[in-house]
Parts: C-alpha cells; sequence; structure tokens
C-alpha cells in the first residue's frame, strides 16, 4: 500500500470551471451561493474565450467542469473538446449522475480524463435525504453507463456528520463498480451548509474513520484521496494560493484562489472583456501570507468552529489547507 502527501506544485495548477450555476439538485450542503455567483450560464464562445486566457498554463492545468451540474450546459461536450484540444493537462467532468443531453454520447475516452460522480451515502436513504430523491439510483446508474462505455470514472463522497458513519460501507459498494478513483471531500461552511447548520465532523472521528475506509477502498485497486485537515503543531503548514496556480471561476467573471472565500466578495480576480485583471483591495490575496499558529487563515475567519484551544490558549492543532490531499494506493 503505497501512501503520499500530494504536495502543491507550480507544475499542477486546477482550474475550476463554473460555467453555471443552474442545478436540478438542491442538496443540502450545496457550495453554489447565487448571490455571490450570478444565475448565468455561460454561452460556448464565452467558455472558449475563457480557457483561452490560460493558454500559457494550460500544459500545467488541469480543467475541471462544474455548476451547478455542467451536464445542463447544452454545449458541454463541445466545451471539453476544445479544452482537450488546446492540450489542458486533463479534463474532468464533475456530475450529480443525471448525465443530461445525452453527455456520454457526444463525447468520447479521448475527450475526458475523469467522468467524476457524487453520491453522498452509502444507502439510498441517507444519499437521498441529502441529495435528493432518487439521485442515489441515479448517480449509480450513470456511473456504470459512465464505466460501461470506457470513460475512467471516478467518484466523490462529501464526508458530514450526515453521512460518515455510512462511509465504512462504501469499501463493498464500489468494489465491483468499475472506478478508478474515490475522492473524499470534507464539507465546507459554504453555500446551503452556512445556512442548513449541517454537521461538521470532529477531528476525533474523522482521524477514527476516514484513513481506514481510504485503505480499505484502497484494497480493491482503487487509488483514494482525501483532505488532510488537521495537522499537529510540528507540522508544516503551505497556503495552496501561495505556492501553485489554482483558480475558481465562475460564470459572473469572479475568479478565487481559495475557495474558503467564495462566499464573499474577496475574489482575486475578475474576468471583464475576456481578460483576467485583479481586483482592489483588500482581497482574499491579501490575507493569505498571513502567519497564524492555527494554520489556515481563511479557516480561522470563516469557520472558526473547527478549531480547539489548550488551556494555555494555543491551538491544539493546525487546520491544513483544505487542499492538501493524502493520497493512497496499492
Ligand atoms: S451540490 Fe452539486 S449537485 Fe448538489 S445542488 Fe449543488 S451543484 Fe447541484
Ligand atoms: S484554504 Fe487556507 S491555506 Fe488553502 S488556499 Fe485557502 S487560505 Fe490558503
Amino acid at each position: 500500500m503505497q501512501k503520499r502527501t500530494v504536495a502543491f506544485s507550480k507544475n499542477s495548477s486546477n482550474l475550476f470551471f463554473h460555467i453555471l450555476t443552474k442545478c436540478n439538485l438542491s442538496c443540502k450542503h450545496c457550495y453554489i451561493n447565487k448571490d455571490q455567483h450570478g444565475e448565468e450560464t455561460l454561452d460556448i464562445e464565452t467558455i472558449k474565450n475563457w480557457l483561452d486566457i490560460f493558454s500559457d498554463k494550460k500544459k500545467e492545468m488541469n480543467a475541471i467542469f462544474l455548476g451547478g451540474e455542467p451536464t445542463l450546459h447544452p454545449d458541454l461536450s463541445l466545451a471539453v473538446k476544445y479544452a482537450k484540444k488546446e492540450a489542458f493537462k486533463s479534463v474532468t467532468i464533475d456530475t450529480n449522475g443525471y448525465l443530461f443531453h445525452n453527455i456520454l454520447d457526444k463525447i468520447s475516452c479521448r475527450d475526458v480524463d475523469f467522468l467524476s460522480f457524487s453520491l453522498d451515502g452509502a444507502t439510498r436513504e441517507t444519499n437521498d435525504s441529502i441529495r435528493g430523491k432518487g439521485s442515489y439510483d441515479t448517480c449509480l446508474e450513470g456511473i456504470k453507463r459512465s464505466v460501461a462505455k470506457g470513460f475512467a470514472t471516478s467518484m466523490i463522497y462529501t464526508v458530514s456528520g450526515d453521512n460518515i458513519d455510512e462511509l465504512p460501507m462504501m469499501p463493498d459498494l464500489v468494489k465491483n463498480l468499475g472506478i478508478k478513483r474515490f475522492f473524499i471531500q470534507v464539507i465546507g461552511i459554504r453555500g446551503e451548509s452556512s445556512k442548513a447548520n449541517s454537521s461538521q465532523v470532529s477531528k476525533e472521528k474523522w482521524l477514527k474513520t476516514i484513513p481506514e475506509v481510504a485503505e480499505q477502498i484502497a484494497k480493491s485497486g482503487i487509488i483514494v484521496t482525501y483532505p488532510k485537515v488537521f495537522l499537529n503543531r510540528d507540522e508544516t503548514f503551505e497556503c495552496a494560493a501561495l505556492v501553485s496556480d489554482n483558480f475558481f471561476i465562475f460564470p459572473n467573471g469572479r475568479v478565487y484562489q481559495c475557495p474558503v472565500c467564495e462566499d464573499f466578495p474577496i475574489h482575486s480576480f475578475e474576468i471583464k472583456n475576456n481578460q483576467l485583471v485583479k481586483t482592489d483591495k483588500v482581497n482574499e490575496n491579501d490575507l493569505f501570507s498571513l502567519s497564524i499558529p492555527e494554520g489556515c487563515v481563511m479557516n480561522k475567519l470563516f469557520q472558526p468552529d473547527n478549531l480547539k484551544y489548550d488551556k494555555n490558549g494555543d491551538p491544539e492543532y493546525k487546520i491544513a489547507c483544505c487542499m492538501l490531499k493524502q493520497e493512497i494506493s496499492l
């Protein structure tokens, strides 16, 4: 079994491209905030123009198409083909599994590196209570269709207090599905999560559950990735925004470097007239270099309940950058 921390690197940058915010589902923890990110659907010419903005970096850049639900976009197939033709390092579609507009018939395995499906429970009951009635069956059906057509297929499981107890059932569920990768994410307090009082997971429960389940899933030959979340006081903290290029683009033109900031108008850049321009101070970029004993400065600002202090007032642990991942594989 191989375990490694995936270090941030200038040579591995990510373009998280929200091409629309519309979705057919209304998940309890949805991170989309239409007050901040608008309700536009970008047309295909704009999508191409915005991909071109990053043309000098595209060979090191993974393009991830997201929404809302990206398959609701009638021209998603053209967008992914364009990104592939333009030689982005990899192209991924993140979907809830409904696969609108017959997307699987309009693209081939040569056009995308991964199709990633979100499932948030090992049982129909739990998943559908979070993501909506029918979404469990639809997602699993979508995965089977994707695998049958030969697409490299992965699954994303966003862990919260509502579904962590079902995570140990996932190794059995996924072992014969034919997926290549399994991504565990942690619920952030953004979008709907911030309103819904969605349950965060304690450090103890996270550490007791996640590494063990990851190892079980990896035993079936699936590569598992999960966020590190907690660092001991003596572990080195690094902010991805200072080391690598990650851009979270929304259809109203906002471009963030840190996903924890997405509920606030403190984005580093905006796209105006198809150009990436810096926003005025003060924005997220002015905060990344602040060094605090708690680790991630945005976590301390926006999610302080994740922290614990000892009797001397020192943090018991640091919160890692939300983009710092552990990877485990056979
Ligand atoms: S989390 Fe994804 S699938 Fe669920 S409502 Fe939000 S955009 Fe749609
Ligand atoms: S999550 Fe924290 S550490 Fe990571 S990019 Fe944002 S501010 Fe930096």
